[in-house]
This record gives structure tokens, C-alpha cells and sequence, in this order.
């Protein structure tokens, strides 16, 4: 006789999570890593101006008491963990990891009064540790579908724009970190993409 199989909504909630994508008819997520840094508020003045929430995924090393991080909430945006230090996760043992994430979140929820949910990994790389680690702090791990490669366009901002546009679906989770070349292209960005016919959402 075979085992009944139980349909787990946990492990649904996980997977939707690992494949990067919010099933959300026409919207879409605009998610920052590797802040709170110094072009924070210029990014919160054009998201304001744009009137567009965003997910911001920040290194917690880098949460200093100036950062305008109340702006960021009573912006209507969300601040999820991305580590303290921005480590390899899968270099560490579990107990590193659970120290490297719990230092993070202690660290937003002591600052801002709201408990974090959302935990995106440094460089994308986790391992079933990780995981462990994460459903023990009740965290839903954020990955992303569009790579935006905003990192490498320093000299091309535009291209920033392309790799988005070029790859984007409804529901997509688009990657984008706290950079210069980020800020310069970001008004033609939300632009376009309301030009493609989508709106935003947050996760
Ligand atoms: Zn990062």
C-alpha cells in the first residue's frame, strides 16, 4: 500500500520562494540588497516620487543610526535581512549561519520595533543548513528571477535598464542593489516598466 501523500503548504511557500517568483498578475517587486548605504535616500526620494514600494535586503554591519531608515517604513517599503556581514553562507556551519542571521534580524527589529520576515542570502548561495536556520526564526527566503547585473554597469547604467526590460514577466522579483548607477537609471527603469504595462508590489 503507498503512503498517502500530504500536501504541504509549508513546503509550497518555500518552493514559490526558491523559484523567484510572485505570482501577482501585472506587478512587480523591486528589491534593493547590500544597504543601508549612502544612496539610500536618494533611492527612497525617486520611489517616493514615483510612488512605488519597494524590498530593501540589508547587511546589518551597515545600519548605522543616521541611515533614514524610518523613511524607508513610513515610505510604505519593507526592510528584509540579507546577514550581518554579507558571508557565504555555505562557508559556515549551522551555528555560524544561525549567529550570522539572527545577529541581522535582532539587529532591524531593535531599530525599527517590527519583526523581519524576510531573509534574502548573500550571493544567492545557501544549503540545507541554511534552510534549518531559517524556518527555526519563522524567515521566508526571497530569491529573484530578474538579474538586473546593475553591479557591472558602472559605465553603462542604461544596460541596467535593458537587462531588466529584456527578462521581465508579471510576478517577477527583480534584483537591484544600493549603487550609484542604480540611483542614475532608476526613474527610466520604473518608467519603463510601467510602459510595459506592470505596476509594483512588495512580496
Ligand atoms: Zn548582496
Amino acid at each position: 500500500m503507498t503512503e498517502k501523500v500530504v500536501y504541504d503548504l509549508e513546503d509550497d511557500r518555500w518552493m514559490k520562494n526558491l523559484m523567484n517568483h510572485k505570482p501577482d498578475e501585472g506587478r512587480v517587486v523591486l528589491t534593493f540588497d547590500d544597504g543601508p548605504g549612502r544612496h539610500l535616500a536618494a533611492i527612497l526620494d525617486i520611489l517616493k516620487e514615483k510612488a512605488v514600494p519597494a524590498v530593501f535586503f540589508w547587511n546589518t554591519r551597515l545600519l548605522y543610526d543616521q541611515r533614514p531608515w524610518r523613511r524607508v517604513i513610513d515610505e510604505g517599503h519593507l526592510i528584509g535581512s540579507h546577514s550581518h556581514k554579507h558571508v557565504n553562507l555555505t562557508s559556515l556551519n549551522q551555528q555560524k549561519q544561525y549567529d550570522e542571521i539572527k545577529t541581522s534580524i535582532d539587529r532591524i527589529e531593535s531599530i525599527t520595533g517590527q519583526r523581519v520576515r524576510y531573509f534574502r542570502p548573500p550571493f544567492g548561495q545557501f544549503n540545507e543548513d541554511t534552510v534549518a536556520v531559517l524556518k527555526s526564526l519563522d524567515l521566508t527566503p526571497v530569491m529573484w528571477e530578474i538579474t538586473s547585473y546593475d553591479w557591472e554597469n558602472k559605465a553603462e547604467p542604461g544596460k541596467t535598464v535593458c537587462n531588466v526590460i529584456d527578462h521581465v514577466k508579471a510576478g517577477s522579483i527583480i534584483l537591484l542593489h544600493e549603487l550609484e548607477q542604480t540611483v542614475e537609471v532608476l526613474p527610466e527603469l520604473i518608467d519603463r516598466l510601467r510602459e510595459e504595462g506592470y505596476d509594483f508590489t512588495l512580496i
